[in-house]
Protein backbone atom coordinates (compact mmCIF):
# COMPACT_ATOMS: atom_id res chain seq x y z
CA UNK A 1 0.00 0.00 0.00
CA UNK A 2 1.20 3.52 -0.68
CA UNK A 3 1.79 6.59 1.65
CA UNK A 4 -0.49 8.81 2.91
CA UNK A 5 -1.78 11.29 0.44
CA UNK A 6 -0.40 14.53 0.37
CA UNK A 7 -4.09 16.43 0.89
CA UNK A 8 -3.66 14.04 4.12
CA UNK A 9 -0.16 15.02 5.10
CA UNK A 10 -1.21 18.59 5.12
CA UNK A 11 -4.41 18.45 7.14
CA UNK A 12 -2.22 16.58 9.58
CA UNK A 13 0.57 19.27 9.71
CA UNK A 14 -1.99 22.13 10.74
CA UNK A 15 -3.15 19.60 13.10
CA UNK A 16 -0.21 19.01 14.88
CA UNK A 17 1.06 19.49 18.41
CA UNK A 18 -3.34 20.34 19.11
CA UNK A 19 -3.96 16.89 18.26
CA UNK A 20 -7.25 15.00 19.79
CA UNK A 21 -9.16 12.24 19.69
CA UNK A 22 -11.31 9.67 21.38
CA UNK A 23 -9.56 6.94 20.54
CA UNK A 24 -5.75 6.51 19.54
CA UNK A 25 -5.17 3.33 17.18
CA UNK A 26 -1.26 2.47 16.79
CA UNK A 27 -0.28 0.40 14.02
CA UNK A 28 -2.22 0.23 10.84
CA UNK A 29 -2.11 -3.77 10.34
CA UNK A 30 -5.50 -5.83 10.87
CA UNK A 31 -5.38 -5.30 14.09
CA UNK A 32 -5.17 -2.07 14.08
CA UNK A 33 -7.66 -0.96 11.48
CA UNK A 34 -10.31 -3.69 12.93
CA UNK A 35 -10.01 -1.27 15.98
CA UNK A 36 -11.18 1.78 13.64
CA UNK A 37 -13.87 -0.04 13.79
CA UNK A 38 -14.64 2.35 16.35
CA UNK A 39 -15.13 5.32 14.23
CA UNK A 40 -17.98 3.65 13.40
CA UNK A 41 -20.05 4.61 17.03
CA UNK A 42 -19.10 7.95 15.63
CA UNK A 43 -16.11 8.57 17.89
CA UNK A 44 -12.82 10.33 16.09
CA UNK A 45 -10.05 8.51 15.57
CA UNK A 46 -6.58 8.47 14.52
CA UNK A 47 -4.13 5.48 13.26
CA UNK A 48 -0.70 6.20 14.18
CA UNK A 49 2.05 4.34 11.85
CA UNK A 50 5.19 4.00 12.14
CA UNK A 51 6.26 3.07 8.81
CA UNK A 52 5.92 5.56 5.69
CA UNK A 53 3.67 3.34 3.94
CA UNK A 54 0.10 1.61 6.02
CA UNK A 55 -0.77 -2.16 6.26
CA UNK A 56 1.64 -3.16 8.34
CA UNK A 57 2.49 -7.54 7.79
CA UNK A 58 -0.93 -7.93 6.80
CA UNK A 59 -0.49 -5.69 3.63
CA UNK A 60 1.01 -9.02 2.22
CA UNK A 61 -0.08 -11.55 4.23
CA UNK A 62 -2.39 -14.61 2.53
CA UNK A 63 -5.20 -13.12 4.48
CA UNK A 64 -6.84 -16.44 5.59
CA UNK A 65 -8.72 -16.27 8.71
CA UNK A 66 -9.43 -19.31 10.52
CA UNK A 67 -12.77 -19.50 11.94
CA UNK A 68 -14.70 -22.26 13.07
CA UNK A 69 -18.37 -22.55 13.03
CA UNK A 70 -18.12 -19.28 10.58
CA UNK A 71 -21.48 -18.97 8.61
CA UNK A 72 -20.05 -19.20 4.67
CA UNK A 73 -19.66 -23.04 5.46
CA UNK A 74 -23.43 -23.44 4.53
CA UNK A 75 -22.36 -22.65 1.18
CA UNK A 76 -20.05 -25.14 0.91
CA UNK A 77 -22.78 -27.53 2.56
CA UNK A 78 -20.29 -28.02 5.60
CA UNK A 79 -21.51 -28.33 8.48
CA UNK A 80 -19.56 -27.70 12.28
CA UNK A 81 -20.29 -27.60 15.75
CA UNK A 82 -18.36 -25.70 18.93
CA UNK A 83 -17.83 -29.90 19.86
CA UNK A 84 -16.17 -30.59 16.90
CA UNK A 85 -13.73 -27.51 16.55
CA UNK A 86 -13.05 -28.11 20.28
CA UNK A 87 -12.51 -31.78 19.69
CA UNK A 88 -9.74 -30.09 16.91
CA UNK A 89 -8.10 -27.94 18.93
CA UNK A 90 -7.74 -30.39 21.74
CA UNK A 91 -6.01 -32.90 19.70
CA UNK A 92 -3.83 -30.71 17.94
CA UNK A 93 -2.81 -28.10 20.46
CA UNK A 94 -2.07 -30.93 23.41
CA UNK A 95 -0.80 -29.59 26.16
CA UNK A 96 -1.04 -25.90 25.07
CA UNK A 97 -5.24 -26.00 25.10
CA UNK A 98 -5.82 -23.40 27.25
CA UNK A 99 -9.48 -23.85 27.66
CA UNK A 100 -10.83 -20.23 28.48
CA UNK A 101 -8.99 -19.16 25.79
CA UNK A 102 -10.51 -21.18 23.25
CA UNK A 103 -13.52 -20.42 24.95
CA UNK A 104 -13.15 -17.03 24.18
CA UNK A 105 -12.29 -17.89 20.84
CA UNK A 106 -15.04 -19.65 19.44
CA UNK A 107 -17.51 -17.70 21.20
CA UNK A 108 -16.36 -14.47 19.81
CA UNK A 109 -14.68 -15.18 16.19
CA UNK A 110 -17.76 -15.87 14.48
CA UNK A 111 -19.49 -12.81 16.11
CA UNK A 112 -16.24 -10.80 15.15
CA UNK A 113 -16.41 -12.07 11.48
CA UNK A 114 -20.68 -11.42 11.46
CA UNK A 115 -19.69 -7.44 12.72
CA UNK A 116 -17.59 -6.73 10.52
CA UNK A 117 -19.46 -7.88 7.42
CA UNK A 118 -22.49 -6.04 8.67
CA UNK A 119 -21.07 -2.52 9.99
CA UNK A 120 -17.52 -2.57 6.95
CA UNK A 121 -16.26 -3.25 3.82
CA UNK A 122 -14.28 -6.08 4.49
CA UNK A 123 -16.13 -9.28 3.29
CA UNK A 124 -14.71 -13.10 4.09
CA UNK A 125 -15.06 -15.73 1.66
CA UNK A 126 -15.79 -19.67 2.09
CA UNK A 127 -12.95 -21.92 0.69
CA UNK A 128 -11.77 -25.07 1.03
CA UNK A 129 -8.91 -24.82 2.34
CA UNK A 130 -8.54 -27.49 5.20
CA UNK A 131 -7.88 -28.01 8.31
CA UNK A 132 -4.31 -28.52 8.55
CA UNK A 133 -4.23 -32.03 10.84
CA UNK A 134 -6.99 -34.49 8.73
CA UNK A 135 -6.33 -37.07 11.12
CA UNK A 136 -7.80 -34.94 14.00
CA UNK A 137 -11.15 -35.54 15.70
CA UNK A 138 -13.20 -32.68 14.83
CA UNK A 139 -11.65 -31.75 10.83
CA UNK A 140 -12.97 -29.73 9.05
CA UNK A 141 -12.77 -27.78 5.54
CA UNK A 142 -14.63 -24.41 5.20
CA UNK A 143 -13.27 -23.22 8.81
CA UNK A 144 -10.42 -20.81 6.91
CA UNK A 145 -11.84 -18.21 5.13
CA UNK A 146 -9.99 -15.82 2.21
CA UNK A 147 -10.65 -12.37 1.76
CA UNK A 148 -13.32 -11.51 -0.66
CA UNK A 149 -12.39 -9.30 -4.00
CA UNK A 150 -12.22 -6.00 -3.34
CA UNK A 151 -13.66 -3.45 -5.49
CA UNK A 152 -10.70 -0.58 -5.46
CA UNK A 153 -12.70 2.43 -7.28
CA UNK A 154 -12.40 1.77 -11.22
CA UNK A 155 -9.04 3.95 -11.56
CA UNK A 156 -7.90 5.37 -8.79
CA UNK A 157 -5.06 3.12 -6.80
CA UNK A 158 -6.29 1.00 -3.88
CA UNK A 159 -4.52 3.46 -1.44
CA UNK A 160 -6.53 6.68 -2.86
CA UNK A 161 -9.62 4.65 -2.52
CA UNK A 162 -9.19 3.37 1.84
CA UNK A 163 -7.77 7.29 2.46
CA UNK A 164 -10.84 7.63 1.52
CA UNK A 165 -12.96 5.21 2.75
CA UNK A 166 -11.21 6.33 5.85
CA UNK A 167 -11.99 9.93 6.16
CA UNK A 168 -15.63 8.97 5.38
CA UNK A 169 -15.49 7.50 8.91
CA UNK A 170 -13.76 10.38 10.45
CA UNK A 171 -11.01 8.83 10.45
CA UNK A 172 -6.96 9.65 10.53
CA UNK A 173 -4.02 7.79 9.32
CA UNK A 174 -1.12 9.58 10.08
CA UNK A 175 2.29 7.87 8.82
CA UNK A 176 5.60 8.88 9.66
C1 LIG B 1 3.79 -13.80 3.67
C2 LIG B 1 2.87 -13.87 4.85
C3 LIG B 1 1.64 -14.51 4.72
C4 LIG B 1 0.78 -14.60 5.83
N1 LIG B 1 -0.44 -15.20 5.68
C5 LIG B 1 -1.28 -15.26 6.72
C6 LIG B 1 -2.56 -15.85 6.59
O1 LIG B 1 -2.95 -16.29 5.51
N2 LIG B 1 -3.36 -15.91 7.68
C7 LIG B 1 -2.97 -15.41 8.88
O2 LIG B 1 -3.76 -15.48 9.84
N3 LIG B 1 -1.78 -14.83 9.04
C8 LIG B 1 -0.92 -14.75 8.00
N4 LIG B 1 0.28 -14.16 8.17
C9 LIG B 1 0.57 -13.57 9.47
C10 LIG B 1 -0.25 -12.24 9.55
O3 LIG B 1 0.07 -11.47 8.40
C11 LIG B 1 0.09 -11.45 10.80
O4 LIG B 1 -0.07 -12.27 11.94
C12 LIG B 1 -0.89 -10.26 10.93
O5 LIG B 1 -0.90 -9.51 9.72
C13 LIG B 1 -0.49 -9.38 12.09
O6 LIG B 1 -1.41 -8.29 12.11
P1 LIG B 1 -1.16 -7.11 13.12
O7 LIG B 1 -2.23 -6.09 12.88
O8 LIG B 1 -1.00 -7.65 14.51
O9 LIG B 1 0.29 -6.57 12.74
P2 LIG B 1 0.82 -5.80 11.37
O10 LIG B 1 -0.06 -6.07 10.18
O11 LIG B 1 2.26 -6.15 11.25
O12 LIG B 1 0.63 -4.30 11.77
C14 LIG B 1 1.40 -3.69 12.79
C15 LIG B 1 1.61 -2.24 12.37
O13 LIG B 1 2.05 -1.51 13.52
C16 LIG B 1 3.07 -0.62 13.11
N5 LIG B 1 3.84 -0.28 14.31
C17 LIG B 1 4.64 -1.09 15.04
N6 LIG B 1 5.13 -0.42 16.10
C18 LIG B 1 4.60 0.85 16.04
C19 LIG B 1 4.73 2.00 16.87
N7 LIG B 1 5.49 1.99 17.96
N8 LIG B 1 4.06 3.12 16.51
C20 LIG B 1 3.27 3.14 15.40
N9 LIG B 1 3.12 2.07 14.57
C21 LIG B 1 3.77 0.93 14.91
C22 LIG B 1 3.85 -1.41 12.06
O14 LIG B 1 4.63 -0.57 11.21
C23 LIG B 1 2.69 -2.08 11.30
O15 LIG B 1 2.18 -1.29 10.25
C24 LIG B 1 1.16 -14.05 7.07
C25 LIG B 1 2.38 -13.37 7.19
C26 LIG B 1 3.23 -13.28 6.10
C27 LIG B 1 4.53 -12.55 6.25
Amino acid sequence: MAACGQAEENQLKERRGKMEADVIVIGSGAGGLTAVVAAKAGLDVVVLESAPVFGGTTAFSGGGVWIPVNHHMKELGVDDSRAEAEAYLKSVLGNFYDAAKIDTYLTNAPRMLDYLERNTEVLLAASTIPDYAPSAPGWKTGRCLLTADYDGGGSAPISTCCVRRFRRWACSIRCR
